[in-house]
């Protein structure tokens, strides 16, 4: 089993000094043209989906080996970023020392480059009768996965093993526990008035989105891992006027149903008894990521992970992290699924992230090993 790591490393270049964030669908689609010209290549089929004028988000790839639909194993990685057009051309894919750096590196080019190089391997050591492989490479997780998310969970449903190469932590730690996540928009309309000359004719809608800030401030509890916060609001037109109007964003992290009802509950509570008399409230779920617990066949699908990791000498362990992926929605499809297998680093999403070149291979080896494995003896 052979890894060139300055092929990879030249490949690495190439993807990362494209734009590929979120709204960048020309950029997401370079990058999927990358990975459509590779993976065909390899003899794979490639699909694209959410292509036409009015998707909203960037494509996303259906490669597969097989004309079936049930797959021995689904890969999954992301080809949006969160970094703006232009980015790429202020600090380009660089390294120093051990590390790489350039937008998107560690969240994910390198996992989502990862994917091929192990799929190249496997493809090379497995002649006859090959794995049943499909490999998802989506462009809106950065957002939600608000399109592919469908066709991640028709492709889970399939697959009876999901690995997902978002980065490794940054000690090389895997992911198999992740919260959901709930979204809200929150909008309050009240009338505004002359803040002088008669704010008795005001309806103030910062009053009220103040008094929902403490109410939902209440709910936050750390230790069972539910947190509440808003994060963005906007209110008001002039200092000498009563506001009309304020939004706000809020963010809701949980480790259970149960969390999520409740601060649900309570939106509707609120919305049902307002503070500011004549105040007109509306609430729009912006969408949901499921809670990934680990089950015990993930927890099988780990140990195998871990001893492989043992035998090359590997100390890798497993976290649970309050960010969301697309493992969250495969392992609520009930499929095995471990998240985190690409290469580590850490600072994702600022001008800092870096990956670390040592654990490039390892990993590959790793990835690769356990696909033999699914081969020889499935899960
Ligand atoms: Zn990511």
């Amino acid at each position: 089993m052979k890894f060139d790591l300055d092929d990879y490393l030249s490949d690495l270049e190439t993807i990362v000094n494209i734009d590929s964030g979120s709204e960048d669908i020309k950029g997401i689609s370079r990058v999927a043209d990358f990975f459509e010209k590779k993976y065909k290549n390899l003899d794979f089929k490639v699909k694209r989906h959410f292509i036409s004028n009015d998707s909203d988000t960037g494509c996303s790839l259906e490669i597969t080996n097989t004309d079936t639909e049930e797959y021995d194993v689904l890969l999954i990685g992301h080809m949006d970023t969160v970094f703006p057009k232009g980015t790429a051309a202020e600090r380009p894919f660089s390294i120093k020392g051990r590390r790489a750096h350039g937008p998107g590196v560690i969240d994910m080019k390198s996992g989502l480059l990862l994917i091929y190089y192990i799929i190249k391997a496997v493809e090379d050591e497995v002649t006859e009768d090959p794995l049943s492989i499909c490999i998802v490479l989506n462009g809106d997780e950065e957002i939600g996965s608000k399109n592919s998310r469908t066709l991640i969970k028709e492709k889970a449903e399939n697959s009876k093993v999901s690995l997902v190469f978002e980065p490794g932590r940054a000690n090389g730690d895997c992911v198999l526990e992740r919260k959901g996540i709930s979204g809200y928009n929150l909008k309050f309309i009240g009338r505004a008035a002359h803040a002088g000359v008669e704010p008795e004719k005001g309806i103030n809608a910062v009053v009220e989105l103040g008094n929902w800030i403490v109410e939902l401030d209440k709910l936050n509890n750390y230790e069972i891992g539910t947190s509440v916060s808003l994060n963005l609001i906007e209110a008001g037109t002039a200092s000498n006027v009563i506001p009309a109007e304020a939004t706000a964003s809020l963010d809701l992290r949980f480790k259970s149903e149960k969390e999520r009802k409740k601060v649900e509950d309570k939106l509707e509570k609120l919305q049902k008894n307002p503070f500011v008399k004549g105040i007109k409230t509306d609430v729009v779920h912006r969408g949901m990521r499921p809670v990934m617990n680990p089950s015990p066949k993930t927890m099988r699908l780990w140990e195998r992970v871990d001893k492989i990791a043992q035998e090359y000498g590997m100390d890798i362990n497993w976290q649970s992290t309050g960010g969301g992926s697309d493992a969250n929605f495969t392992a609520n499809q009930g499929v095995p699924s471990i998240d985190g297998l690409g290469p580590a680093g850490g600072e994702a999403h600022s001008v800092d992230e870096y990956l670390e070149l040592d654990t490039i291979e390892p990993r590959f080896k790793l990835a690769v090993d356990l696909l033999l494995s699914l081969k020889s003896n499935p899960l």
